[in-house]
């Protein structure tokens, strides 16, 4: 039996299909979300923001994590994979669909050892879309997003400073350690979002 369930997971024709993934990082305000909304668009993936699926995880009367949530968001913490995994895996099934945008995850080594152990296997990473933007611009972005009333308890000047904090000691790592496999396509995020797509596009376009 033990033998078959090794045969079957290596060597059957009939292996489980592997979904296909994009993972999109990039600083806080980078448009990650914006660039996402096109490519569901134009070329039908699934766009999953693990920070959204966090904030509904939070909103969500019967969890236990929402108070945990709370208090990560707001200090610009990344909560712990074991939470964040479990919201991406379950958003993926019931889907029913096999493309994928993953926008802001993987965020540190806990994220990127825990997605590789509970779902590497699973899945076709195509490549890591890096939206390059300096702090500057992003800063300006998300107070004015704030301003306008985006209603998100991290788009403040405080909550701002942790977040960028966040993603240069702890996400910059994991798009190095991507880069250092071949698999970041790197774009100027500073542009207006349809320039950023034309680019986008042309790198969806060659996907197979
Ligand atoms: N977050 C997290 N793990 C993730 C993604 C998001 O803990 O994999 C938390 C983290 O506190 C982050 C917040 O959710 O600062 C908002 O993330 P989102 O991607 O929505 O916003 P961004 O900072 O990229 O604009
Ligand atoms: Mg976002």
């Amino acid at each position: 039996m033990r033998f078959a369930r090794f045969f079957c997971s290596r060597f059957s024709p009939f292996k489980m299909a592997k979904y296909n993934l994009v993972f999109v990082l990039g600083p806080p305000g980078s448009g990650k979300g914006t660039q996402c909304s096109k490519i569901v668009e134009n070329f039908g993936y699934v766009h999953l923001s693990a920070g959204d699926l966090l904030r509904a995880e939070r909103n969500n009367p019967g969890s236990q994590y929402g108070e945990m949530i709370e208090d990560y968001i707001k200090n610009g913490l990344i909560v712990p994979v074991e939470i964040t995994c479990k919201l991406l895996e379950r958003a993926m099934k019931d889907s029913g669909k096999m493309s994928f945008l993953i926008d802001g995850f993987p965020r540190n080594e806990d994220n990127l050892q825990g997605w590789n152990k509970q779902c590497g296997e699973k899945v076709n990473l195509h490549f890591v879309l890096f939206f390059d933007c300096s702090l500057e611009t992003c800063t300006e972005r998300i107070l004015a997003r704030g301003a306008a009333g985006s209603g998100r308890v991290d788009d403040n000047k405080e909550s701002l400073k942790k977040r960028f904090d966040t993603y240069m000691n702890s996400t910059m790592p994991i798009i190095s350690h991507y880069e250092s496999l071949g698999l970041v396509r790197k774009l100027d995020a500073s542009r207006s979002p349809d320039e950023i797509f034309k680019d986008v596009k042309e790198l969806f376009s060659k996907i197979n």
